[in-house]
């Protein structure tokens, strides 16, 4: 941004003060040129406006399998070779033009490999003429009708823009007539037949929107970076044939709005495309003949070209150019035609000549990395430092990449093979440029001045010179001046012709009615002033009355424009708020639907779950009560069946121990009634069923089997004092019947398996005995006997007699009576032996270690559980 600092104090503003937010990327265009007919093979096809495709040639596609062998890239637009100079300038430097008329910056560069068409591109050929020669047309076309006097406008030496005043600029002007070198008025186009018809007429090209109030003035520099030295092409130097001076290098400076510059470079002010061309035309052929002296490659340097734009307002009678150098604005458009961008390699350099290829590529090298890092800054947030400052290039255009200004690039490239992999760099630069943001210029704001300054005053001037034309009327016959009429209002001179050397009197009349139409002149003249200055004050007065009513008319319009603004946005914030709101309601419907529908179907539901929990209910409290029932009915039967099988299994038990018992009995009352005629010794048997009841146990007790029947005599234990003493014997297995009336025997062991111990304390037995009696209830037999010493060394039990007690259950007595009648057997169970039984008595020995007995048949019983 060049721009004259505001204010009489050079202020300097803190640096990269981003003045905008808003950014634009770099604009990179593509123009191909066509294959040049040496070359055959084409590399390069355009396939939309905005793309083209390389192809790998013949040659490289053999070497390079892992690569791609077909890449696309995509730009702002792609020209092909049919493009014409004029479409490219349309789209690509008029945008530009435009800018920088309204005040704004703009950097347009070509790149590519040497060859591809740069120069083509920015300065084209006769009738051909590139984008330089076009915006040079462009900007005079628009503002020629308003340009300041020459020398108006003067540049300092400090990258700023003064305004001079009126008679210095004369003097200027005076000065630059006299050295007839310049010529006054340059003939249209015939400067030099180069540059002859460029442009044709029909393509002249205008900017719209031209302040017509402000005054303008272009001014050219043309330098040259070679080697990173920066040439000033139109220095003018005093020739020497004999020993020419080599070009002197200039350096880059940072001016007050940390603006870049050449310092001390030449700007020459040119009031024409001509002029402007011949300029350019002038630094062209010097930088040819230094290049030749210097033997030096022109594809090696960057050439520049700056267009400086000078403007500033009218004053306020819109006849000169303000006074006020904070009014000035300057902006500039930079054309650059970048070095070829092969690698050293390439340029087959030498010596000298490769140092500077390299700094050639040093400094494109410098302008990728910027460019790199400014891109990486841009996408990821970081804050690398750019590497202006490495190469004079990037460094005088930093301003461009960090402040704000329109950055164009235009890739040339040469579609044929042997560029191929330069190309190849080319394309992947300019790719990476374009992702690179340049602040957008923002507009300048507008002086104070009322619009329409310049034709009021052309307006004024032209009533003047009609009015005074209008009283003059005819002098001399047909030329009506104002001096004529004023002329004519003088009194008459008096008759001057002296008659005679002593005539003293026409002279002093001469000199009287001179000095009075003397007197009466200056007092016309002073009227005239008095006159023209109250004018003037009216004048100024009405124009800065207008002004006061222009400037709150715009403020009003500004104002209006704003609330207009304002409601156009609440408009549409209503309108979206309703249209919102609509399709809230709209939602809002759907879903009261929704929710009527789904309440529905919960009432419903309810309904039947209601209805089928009461059902539930009523089924769970029948299946309870019938559960209960059936609890109590398999209670009671398993009760009655547990008690009943008890009942017969025990009376089975009982009935047949008893049978075996019995036959026992029978067996040894039949073995003592054999036996009584041989001996009068009565000794009980032991009864075989012992021996085949259990083998196994009695294999493991201590040698049991006596050596013969018992051959003691039975005696009697001797009674002690306390009378008899009883061995009470009651199998565990015995029933709890809840008897009342039980045998309480004094002074007895209570056993519930007879031993020996106990039998040889005691002399008499009893053995509390239960049987299933004839009608099905158990009785209960007290079986007495008495002890007896054996002669082997035991105890033996001869039973005496039963007592037998008895329960009847009124209830069941018939269905009891009938299951007992018939035994397993098939059989009457009782009877038979009972009256056996009580007519007989029982010798039992007992052995020690033995517990066989009348009680050992229950230990083979299951626990009895009570009831
Ligand atoms: P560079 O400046 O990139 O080295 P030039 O602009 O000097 O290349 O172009 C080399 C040659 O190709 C010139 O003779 C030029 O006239 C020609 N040329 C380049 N581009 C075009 C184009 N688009 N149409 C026709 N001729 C072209
Ligand atoms: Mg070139």
């Amino acid at each position: 941004m060049i721009r004259q600092a505001k204010g009489k104090t050079p202020r300097r503003p803190p640096p990269k003060k981003p003045s905008n937010s808003q950014k634009d990327p770099v604009g990179v265009y593509c123009r191909v040129r066509p294959l040049g007919e040496e070359d055959e093979e084409c590399c390069i096809e355009v396939i939309s406006n905005t793309t083209i495709q390389l192809h790998a040639p013949d040659g490289l596609k053999a070497n390079r399998n892992g690569e791609f062998k077909e890449t696309q890239y995509s730009f702002k637009k792609v020209f092909g070779i049919k493009t014409s100079q004029m479409e490219l300038f349309e789209d690509v430097a008029k945008p530009l033009v435009e800018d920088l008329i309204h005040c704004k910056n703009g950097l347009l560069f070509t790149y590519g490999v040497t060859g591809s068409g740069k120069t083509y591109t920015m300065t084209g050929s006769p009738g051909q003429g590139g984008l330089l020669p076009r915006s040079l047309d462009m900007i005079f076309n628009s503002i020629s009708p308003y340009q300041a006097k020459r020398y108006v406008f003067k540049p300092d030496d400090k990258n700023g823009m003064e305004v001079q005043n009126q008679i210095d600029a004369l003097l200027d002007r005076q000065k630059r007539d006299s050295q007839t070198s310049v010529p006054k008025t340059p003939t249209a186009r015939r400067f030099d037949p180069e540059f002859a018809d460029m442009i044709s007429p029909d393509e002249a090209c205008k900017a719209g929107g031209v302040d017509e109030d402000s005054s303008y003035s272009v001014f050219v520099s043309y330098i040259e970076i070679y080697n990173n030295y920066i040439y000033d092409l139109l220095e003018e130097t005093p020739f020497d044939p004999i020993k020419p001076k080599p070009p002197q290098s200039k350096i880059l400076r940072e001016d007050q709005n940390h603006n870049m510059y050449v310092a001390g470079c030449t700007e020459v002010e040119v009031k024409s495309t001509e002029e402007a061309f011949e300029v350019f035309w002038r630094g062209q052929k010097k930088r040819r003949i230094a290049n030749t002296q210097l033997n030096r490659e022109s594809s090696r340097s960057h050439s520049v070209f700056i267009i400086k734009l000078a403007q500033a307002p009218l004053d306020a009678d819109g006849d000169n150019v303000l006074q006020d150098k904070s009014q000035v604005n300057v902006s500039q458009l930079c054309l650059v035609d970048l070095a070829g961008s092969e690698r050293t390699s390439r340029t087959r350099a030498e010596g000298s000549r490769l140092r500077e290829a390299g700094n050639i590529n040093q400094s494109l090298m410098t302008l990728r990395t910027c460019i790199e890092v400014l891109r990486e800054n841009q996408m990821c947030g970081t804050n690398k430092m750019v590497p202006y400052r490495d190469s004079k290039v990037t460094h005088l255009f930093k301003n461009y990449f960090d402040g704000e200004g329109k950055v164009r690039m235009v890739v040339c490239v040469n579609p044929k093979a042997d560029d191929y992999e330069e190309t190849l760099l080319v394309m992947r630069f300019a790719e990476m440029t374009q992702e690179v943001e340049v602040a957008r210029p923002v507009d300048r704001p507008i002086c104070g001045f009322a619009a329409g300054r310049r034709q009021r005053n052309q307006a004024f001037k032209e009533e003047l010179t009609r009015r005074l034309e209008e009283r003059g009327g005819p002098l001399d016959g047909d030329s009506p001046t104002v001096l004529n009429q004023l002329l004519q209002s003088f009194p008459p001179l008096p008759p001057c012709e002296i008659s005679g050397p002593n005539d003293d009197v026409t002279l002093p009349r001469l000199i009287e009615a001179l000095e009075k139409r003397h007197k009466f002149r200056r007092m016309m003249v002073e009227e005239y002033n008095k006159t023209a200055n109250m004018l003037k004050s009216v004048l100024q007065e009405q124009d800065s009355n207008l002004l006061s009513k222009e400037n709150f008319i715009q403020e009003q319009r500004g104002r209006l424009g704003e609330k207009d603004k304002m409601i156009q946005n609440q408009k549409n914030e209503i309108d979206r708020l309703e249209k919102k709101s609509k399709m809230l309601e709209y939602k809002i419907d759907i879903l009261q639907k929704t929710t009527n529908i789904y309440e529905e179907d919960k009432r419903s539901l309810q309904q039947e779950l209601e209805s089928r929990e009461q059902r539930l209910q009523r089924e769970m409290s029948e299946k309870r009560r019938m559960e209960s029932r059936m609890q109590g009915i398999v209670t009671d039967a398993k009760l009655k069946w547990e008690k009943e099988c008890e009942r017969r299994v025990n009376a089975k038990q009982l009935e047949m121990q008893n049978k075996l018992w019995v036959k026992d009995e029978k067996l040894k009352q039949l073995k003592a009634i054999v036996t009584e005629g041989k001996s009068e010794n009565r000794e009980p048997q032991r009864p075989s069923r012992e021996k085949d009841k259990v083998p196994a146990k009695r294999s493991a007790s201590p040698s049991p089997v006596p050596t013969g029947p018992p051959v003691r005599p039975l005696h009697r234990r001797s009674h002690s004092a306390g009378g008899e003493r009883w061995v009470d014997h009651k199998p565990n297995t015995n029933v709890d019947l809840d008897t009342v009336l039980q045998p309480n025997i004094p002074n007895s062991i209570k056993v519930n398996a007879p031993n020996e111990k106990a039998l040889s304390k005691c002399d008499k037995y009893v053995l509390t005995h239960q049987e299933v009696a004839s009608d099905g209830e158990i009785q209960t037999k007290l079986i007495k006997g008495e002890v007896f010493k054996t002669r082997g060394g035991g105890q033996s039990v001869q039973f005496t007699d039963i007592e037998t007690l008895k329960q009847e259950n009124p209830i069941a007595s018939s269905r009891k009576r009938r299951s007992s009648e018939s035994g397993p057997d098939g059989e009457p169970t009782e009877g038979s032996w009972t009256d056996v039984e009580t007519r007989c008595s029982v010798a039992v020995e007992m052995r020690a270690g033995s517990n066989l007995g009348p009680g050992y048949q229950h230990h083979g019983y299951p626990k009895r559980r009570k009831p």
